[in-house]
């Protein structure tokens, strides 16, 4: 294959015809039953094709600037700056409809459902935001919509279980194993597995077999497509000297950090949820403290018990209690081109009062894990640094009432 044929193909993604990622093409993959393959061949080529179609593409953009309210502002945070002594921008992704990042995938794989002919469409959903971007974007195209979530996360995500059901989704309870986002994924590949024919798997982030984290992340490229001009525009320099995104399966990281890969000035920060610690064993640093492992149909990194299983995470923030992560993510932190930080809970969440009292916005419990990141830095004062805002954290009133109450 020519270099320009790759790149036309798959973008500035370092990843192979097979979704191997880096050059020691050691993440990634499809590892799936036989009958799986079909779907995922066939959902390939329709991807392929629909990323060149310029029509599928301007309907699209279209949606994201009408319907998401696209593009997102790149806002100075001077208060901040002040706090950490550097030059501190936050990308608003908390402000798109729906209050994340995940409508932007969300958006770009319904339109292929619809391309394809699908009329159904399954998810899975752990805190209940892909859920709500998901059942929001099959109510906008006349989709059927079923949502599976672990019965945990149905009892403690009431609202956007309800927000789900409003928008004309049907949500299934996952009782199996822990009932948390790990086994709504295993249902969720089950249940396409079954109905290869008519169903269309809407997946949240950036993982899975091959071509999801491809698929996922060009989606959210949006995200630094938008930095690449707004900061030149916005900031004293052409380029960021930092971009800095939390990491539960890297959907909105591999989007903050996809049109700067290729930039090595750039330093790409990826924060994962260190829990209660990472010496309590009690959390969800996969980067961290992983082992190399097929998760979910994707060569990745895992967090593992002695016995060499896949561990159940612990983290806070339901959108980072993931025991995987994807594969550009693993690629990416083994190659050393990101850097890796955790941050605990009870950083996260002092992170989100500080930018409440600071700058007036509220985080999701998610992106205050990026936050959290900033204490962390020895930052010089020039330092141009941008935190992707992944969420709004009007979802994550509870946990920080119950924050304030204990300290
Ligand atoms: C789901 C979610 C995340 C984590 O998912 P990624 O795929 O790693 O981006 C982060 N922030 C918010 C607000 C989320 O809803």
């Amino acid at each position: 294959m020519t270099e320009d044929y790759n790149q036309r193909k798959h973008g500035v993604l370092p990843v192979d015809d097979k979704g191997y990622y880096g050059s020691d093409h050691r993440f990634g993959g499809a590892y799936v039953p036989e009958e799986l393959k079909k779907n995922l061949d066939e959902l390939a080529e329709a991807y392929y094709a629909a990323i060149a179609d310029p029509a599928f593409i301007g309907e699209y953009r279209s949606l994201l600037r009408n319907y998401v309210g696209r593009p997102s502002p790149l806002y100075h945070a001077a208060r901040l700056s002040e706090l950490y002594g550097c030059d501190i921008y936050l990308k608003r992704e908390d402000l798109n409809h729906t209050g994340a990042h995940k409508i932007n995938n969300a958006l770009g794989l319904a339109l292929l459902a619809v391309r394809m002919g699908k009329k159904r469409v399954i998810a899975e959903t752990g805190a209940g935001q892909h859920g709500v971007a998901a059942a929001t974007v099959c109510a906008l195209m006349g989709l059927e919509c079923t949502i599976y979530m672990g019965a945990v996360d149905v009892a403690r995500q009431k609202p956007n279980v309800e927000r789900m059901k409003m928008l004309g989704a049907n949500v299934v309870s996952v009782e199996q194993g822990g009932a948390t986002l790990q086994d709504a994924v295993d249902a969720a590949l089950a249940e396409w597995t079954r109905h290869r024919e008519d169903t269309f798997y809407l997946i949240g982030s950036a993982v899975g077999p091959h071509p999801f984290p491809e698929m996922v992340t060009t989606f959210q490229s949006v995200i630094s497509e938008e930095l690449k001009s707004q900061v030149p525009f916005l900031t004293p320099k052409t380029s960021p000297d930092y971009v800095i995104a939390c990491v539960g399966g890297g959907s909105n990281a591999s989007g903050a950090f996809y049109h700067f890969l290729d930039d090595k000035e750039v330093t790409l920060v990826g924060v994962e949820a260190a829990g209660h610690g990472i010496a309590s064993g009690e959390h969800a640093a996969t980067m961290t403290t992983g082992e190399e492992t097929v998760l979910h149909g994707s060569r990745t990194l895992s967090i593992k018990d002695e016995e060499g299983n896949v561990k159940p995470p612990y983290s806070v923030s339901a959108g980072l209690d993931y025991p995987g992560v994807g594969p550009l993510m693993a690629s990416l932190a083994s190659s050393g081109r990101m850097r890796v930080l955790a941050a605990t809970d009870d950083q996260a969440l002092e992170a989100a009062f500080m930018l409440a009292r600071t700058e007036g916005i509220i985080p999701a419990v998610e992106s205050a894990h990026a936050l959290a990141a900033l204490a962390m830095i020895d930052f010089k004062p020039d330092d141009v640094v941008v935190v992707n805002l992944s969420g709004r954290g009007d979802k994550d009133m509870l946990t920080f009432m119950n924050y304030a109450a204990r300290k």
